[in-house]
């Protein structure tokens, strides 16, 4: 069986798993999938480590910035184009045009045939790399926040 076979397989396991998570970690849905979970930056490693435990493959980085009153003020946002309002906290976020970081679909296509322990954590471990080095981009600003995207069969809808 394929990593993507096991997930639907036994996917009403791993949606509750994964929603689970995301209301202990006060993480956000974009959109009806599972391609960008907006994340609090200072718990990105914890929750990637999470999920890195349970088996489930990171490969998709976006960048929004999170506009609120004070980073207003503080930073000048919005930075980027419209989006979703904040559920857990003040403002919304605005979507960046920051080049999004996707993991290679040869590396994907490898774990997918051959889900070992290690892949899936080198995996994992290049997604939160990645996130951590943001403050050396040119457009970096403390207002900041990742989006990842799951390793998941595309139909997933995360209301179901
Ligand atoms: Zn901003």
């Amino acid at each position: 069986m394929t990593y993507l076979e096991k997930l639907n397989h036994e996917k009403n396991d791993y949606q509750k798993l994964i929603n689970n998570l995301v209301k202990k970690y006060k993480i956000q849905f974009v959109g009806i999938g599972y391609s960008e979970l907006i994340i609090p930056i200072d718990i990105v490693d914890e929750f990637v480590s999470e999920l890195t435990k349970n088996k489930i493959i990171v490969n998709l980085v976006t960048w929004w910035c999170h506009c609120t009153e004070k980073n207003e003020k503080l930073y000048n946002c919005p930075h980027g184009l419209g989006g979703p309002d904040s559920e857990y906290t003040n403002g919304w976020f605005s979507e960046m045009g920051i080049q999004a970081f996707e993991v290679d679909v040869n590396i994907l296509e490898r774990a997918n045939k051959l889900p070992e322990d290690s892949k899936i954590r080198d995996i994992n471990n290049s997604v939160l790399h990645n996130i951590l080095k943001i403050n050396e981009d040119e457009s970096f600003s403390p207002c900041l926040v990742p989006a990842i995207g799951l390793y998941v069969p595309k139909e997933w809808k995360n209301n179901s």
